[in-house]
């Protein structure tokens, strides 16, 4: 199993200080008053793998991950968001015990991003987690209210979302090609 090692952040959001988060391989609860930055840190995750929706993420553009300042501090000019995720399985098709990914926003809208300090593409980040349960929409990350809505969902609308889940999605779309030709 690949897990994370560690989220950097630096510039997103509400973290204008670095903060290096290192996690275990168990389980890991953050606990802190409200607005303290505890969504943010999921907010970090779903967008150094790719998120490209803003909403998503809780803002309305963009550079809204950017630290916009407070009373005492300026605001910042680019978001830095790097993940270590531990490889030792070869779960993620890359020849490292160790894999990081990063990508930095500027104020200007330029954007980077890196897998193991090389710079690439989004597409790239994208294909790498392809097919292992990871990425950005592989329901890893459950929002709040997201539970509810899953028990409030009909029959139907939940397997949907069980046979993602177990990876039946891509089988099912290549019948229904195949049936199709
Ligand atoms: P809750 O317990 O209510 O869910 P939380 O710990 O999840 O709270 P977050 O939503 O992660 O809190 O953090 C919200 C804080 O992040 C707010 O104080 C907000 O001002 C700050 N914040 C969000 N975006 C930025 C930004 N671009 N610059 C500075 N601060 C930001
Ligand atoms: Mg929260």
């Amino acid at each position: 199993m690949v897990y994370l090692k560690s989220i950097e952040a630096d510039g997103f959001k509400s973290f204008a200080n670095k903060v290096d988060i290192k996690f275990d391989s168990g389980l890991t609860a953050v606990v802190g008053p409200n607005g303290s930055g505890k969504s943010n840190i999921t907010d970090a995750i779903r967008w150094v793998l790719g998120e490209q929706s803003a909403r998503s993420i809780r803002g309305v553009k963009m550079e809204d991950v950017i630290f916009n300042g407070t009373d005492s501090r300026t605001p910042m000019n680019a978001a830095k968001v790097k993940l270590q995720l531990d490889n030792q399985s070869r779960t993620l098709p890359v020849e490292s015990d160790d894999v990081n990914i990063m990508r930095k926003l500027y104020r200007n809208g330029d954007s980077e991003y890196f897998i193991n300090d090389e710079r690439t593409r989004l597409k790239e980040i994208t294909e790498l987690f392809l097919d292992s349960g990871l990425g950005k929409n592989a329901y890893n990350i459950i929002s709040q209210g997201e539970v509810e809505s899953l028990l409030k969902a009909r029959a139907d609308e939940r397997r949907v979302l069980i046979e993602e889940v177990a990876g039946v999605m891509k089988y099912k779309k290549r019948k229904k090609e195949s049936v199709k030709r």
